[in-house]
């Protein structure tokens, strides 16, 4: 074997539904992968696959504690991201974006990484301009029930900006929007593996509100490639960045979708809306194209078709 030239990459979060696709990227690339994640949303399942890989490695750490290692990048996702799980215990969460924010930004300046930040739609809360672009600031609620992540995840960007102009950290900050595919946790509580498992139980499919509400729905292998793509991009280019689909559909629209593809006999049920909803919310990718030629290329009905092949498989061999 010659000598190892690819980078030493971290991925926090790399248990969870994004971060496991990540590491498997990263390693096909030929970089080492340094997976950190204290399990709370992610499961062992999600990088079983990966452990026999000599260039892949795995540390049980929750970030909100110190961390040193020796890397070349790291992209941060460690966060849970589904509002029942990042209300769960909000102290925490806002503790995984500030206080892990703290101690990434830390480990970059010490070992002069460049540092990725898994960033969020949901800076823009309830918005009154749509679609969203970068330049928007958003319409939160800082008292409210999604305040932990949202104003968690603003937070975390101040950070990075303020490392960024005091310490000349290279960073790099992706805004995700609803991002779906295989792997999600079934118990997750977002809207696509809720209804993908309602339906393939015979259960009656949960539309909060009157399904009025609007999302875009990204598959994750277009979500990837953006996250590389943005870590890759030009020196100085920053972001913010909006990564995520176009295609922007009711949540109605979205549960008759997926009884479609499972043929599945299930009712449709309304429960109350929780508080803070947002009502809209559709991309402007404009930047991601023009800077760093990103598209998403799946289009929903072959997404949720792979998505509900893996529920599939999950609750016949679990
Ligand atoms: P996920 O819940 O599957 O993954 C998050 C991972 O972080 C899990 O493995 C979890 O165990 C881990 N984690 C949580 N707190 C931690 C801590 N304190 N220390 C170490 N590990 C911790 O969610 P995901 O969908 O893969 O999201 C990944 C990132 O992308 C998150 O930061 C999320 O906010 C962001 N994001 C995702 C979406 C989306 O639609 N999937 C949208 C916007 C932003
Ligand atoms: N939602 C729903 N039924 C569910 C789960 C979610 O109608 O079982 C709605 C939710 O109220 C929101 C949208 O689907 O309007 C997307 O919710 P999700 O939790 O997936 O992500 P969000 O974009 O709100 O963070």
């Amino acid at each position: 074997m010659g000598p190892y030239l690819g980078k030493t990459v971290l991925v926090t979060g790399g248990a969870g539904f994004l971060g496991s696709y990540l590491c498997e990227r990263l390693l096909g690339e030929g970089h080492e992968v340094i997976c950190v994640d204290n399990y709370f949303t992610g499961r062992k399942e999600n990088i079983a696959h990966l452990l026999g890989n000599p260039y892949f490695e795995v540390i049980r750490h929750d970030i909100t504690f110190p961390l040193y290692l020796e890397v070349d990048e790291i992209y941060n996702l460690a966060c849970p991201a589904s509002p029942v799980h990042y209300q769960f215990d909000p102290v925490q969460t806002t503790k995984t974006s500030v206080h892990g924010s703290i101690n990434m930004l830390g480990l970059a300046r010490r070992v002069k990484a460049k540092i990725f930040q898994a960033s969020t739609s949901e800076v823009y809360g309830d918005p009154e301009v749509h679609p969203q672009s970068e330049s928007y600031w958003g319409r939160v609620n800082p008292a409210g029930i999604r305040a932990c992540y949202d104003e968690g995840k603003r937070c975390a960007e101040t950070l990075f900006f303020d490392y960024h102009r005091m310490h000349g950290i290279d960073i790099k900050i992706a805004r995700i929007f609803n991002t779906y595919g295989p792997r999600m946790h079934p118990d997750d509580g977002r809207v696509v593996s809720n209804f993908i498992m309602q339906a393939l139980k015979g259960k009656p499919l949960t539309v909060y509100g009157n399904g009025a509400q609007t999302r875009s729905f990204c598959y994750v292998d277009d979500m990837i490639e953006g996250f590389l793509k943005v870590m890759n991009s030009e020196k100085g280019f920053t972001g913010p960045v909006n990564l995520g689909n176009c295609n922007e559909i009711t949540i109605g629209e979205l549960a008759q979708r997926v009884l479609d593809i499972t043929g599945s006999n299930s009712e449709i049920v309304y429960k109350p809306l929780p508080q803070d909803d947002p009502r809209r919310r559709r991309p402007d990718t404009t930047l991601a194209k023009d800077k760093l030629g990103w598209e998403p290329v799946a289009d929903i009905e072959k997404g949720l078709r792979a998505t509900v092949e893996y529920f599939e498989q999950l609750l016949k061999y679990g």
